[in-house]
């Protein structure tokens, strides 16, 4: 099989990394993976991720399959290269099997797999409330062990972020394993959203990772719903973190979302970027994720500018928003949202992606870091404007991270990333939090202040278009 020069636009971010090149596409082309969900919600993000990065043949099976069609819809216009379809048990032919799902429903799936002929490798995903436990089982013994550990608990509410960002979790496993690239999950990985504690235990920790999941959360649900029906929320960008972080936001049910971006959708889009699709090439981002968000929540506004965020507009519009998600892919609008978010007094979720990794952080204006603190000065040396690698989940589980901010923000529950980093390595995946303070020599929010109103944020680099 060669590659089309269709698959090339489509798959360049991936292809022009070495770890997986033409080759590399190739060979998730021709592969094959079954997820397993208790409801089409909890595998949502999951099939589109696949589908995204090309995943040659997707295997569904939903124990509840209500709203299964919309999701393949989405799923099969975004890469039209990509077959999904419904099992109804288990489908041995796939690589490796992903299952998102409650206790009682891990358990369940478990005591099927155990009684199979043939061995697959699984990677199971318990979720509980804002908690997910991620484990990669390699072989039969370990998923006995690991059954029998699971009790049918009277749990559980499953927040839609904690599903969300297992997906992409389990969807960047899931390259790695059939790429055979970087250092797959070999301890259970605990990822708490609420409190933003990620923790590994080994192997033989499980019992205590799963218990530690069962700590429940005393959360007024309803109180919390109604400040996000209230809520206005500006995602600056509709492509590879605005996409995940709109996506998360509007089945939330935030009120109302306003996005801002001037292209339109391309094919090279399309690895990454879940809102947009193959029939919406050529249309701008703003009206193709409107469309689509609009067809998962009908209920909520979103307002749409198809222009750049500039100096001239920045803070008109941010002031008719309560928060901003800078989902950008350039430093100048970075700085720009920092500094107009700061004057304005808004909070700020910012992150970033590269190659098999990302950033996360949490600005509150006066109550924290903030971009500049970090990073002083808009510095342009060196920079280049060479499109880099990205693999097509990464930013999805950064963006998915950023709309769980959000939440946190608007609803003022739980701890969010102010005055914290978070630091993800997608090879190695790994997730570092780290401490930062707000910088006294900051020029924007330091002691004292050099930069008192927006700056020209300009800054041309040599791009052969
Ligand atoms: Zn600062």
């Amino acid at each position: 099989m060669i590659l089309s020069k269709e698959q090339i636009n489509r798959y360049v971010r991936h292809i022009i990394m070495p770890e997986i090149s033409g080759q590399g596409q190739k060979k998730l082309l021709g592969s094959s993976i079954s997820v397993f969900g208790e409801n089409v919600k909890d595998l949502f993000s999951l099939t589109l991720y696949l589908s995204a990065m090309g995943i040659g043949h997707i295997n569904c099976y939903f124990e509840n399959k209500e709203g299964y069609d919309l999701l393949f819809s989405q799923a099969t216009d975004l890469n039209t290269d990509v077959k999904v379809q419904l099992i109804k048990d288990d489908f041995t032919v796939s690589d490796i099997r992903l299952v998102i799902g409650s206790i009682d429903f891990i358990k369940k799936t478990t005591d099927f797999f155990i009684n199979e002929n043939a061995f697959i490798p699984t990677i199971l995903s318990v979720i509980n409330q804002w908690k997910v436990g991620i484990n990669k089982i390699s072989d039969l013994k370990e998923l006995s062990g690991f059954n029998e550990l699971l009790d049918k608990s009277s749990s559980t509410c499953n927040v839609s972020f904690v599903s969300a960002v297992s997906g992409t979790i389990c969807a960047i496993e899931a390259v790695k394993h059939i790429l055979n690239i970087g250092n797959t999950l070999k301890d259970m990985l605990v990822f708490d959203l609420y409190n933003m504690g990620i923790s590994t235990y080994e192997k033989n920790e499980a019992k205590r990772a799963i218990e530690s999941l069962n700590i429940k959360e005393e959360i007024d649900y309803k109180n919390a719903e109604e400040k996000l029906s209230n809520a206005k929320v500006l995602i600056v960008g509709a492509g590879g973190l605005g996409s995940p972080s709109s996506l998360a936001l509007a089945m939330a049910g935030v009120g109302t979302i306003g996005l801002v971006d001037s292209d339109v959708v391309e094919i090279s889009n399309l690895n990454r970027q879940v809102l947009h699709s193959s029939s919406r090439i050529g249309i701008s981002k703003a009206d193709s994720a409107k469309f689509i968000l609009m067809s998962f929540n009908p209920q909520i506004k979103i307002d749409t500018y198809i222009e750049n965020l500039t100096k001239k507009n920045a803070e008109e519009l941010i002031d008719k928003y309560d928060l901003v998600i800078s989902a950008v892919d350039n430093i100048q609008t970075r700085y720009l949202i920092n500094d107009a978010c700061y004057f304005m007094k808004k909070p700020v979720i910012e992150a970033g992606v590269l190659r098999f990794d990302g950033t996360n952080t949490t600005i509150i204006p006066d109550k924290g870091h903030c971009y500049r603190c970090l990073y002083p000065n808009l510095n342009t040396k060196g920079m280049s404007c060479a499109e880099t690698g990205v693999l097509g989940a990464v930013p999805g589980l950064m963006g998915f991270i950023q709309a769980a901010e959000a939440y946190k923000v608007i609803t003022g529950l739980g701890t969010n990333l102010r005055n914290k980093i978070l630091l993800f390595d997608g090879l190695d995946m790994e997730f570092n939090v780290i401490n930062l303070d707000k910088n006294p020599d900051c020029p924007l929010c330091g002691n004292n202040p050099t930069i008192e109103k927006l700056q020209d944020y300009t800054f041309r680099c040599n791009r052969v278009d």
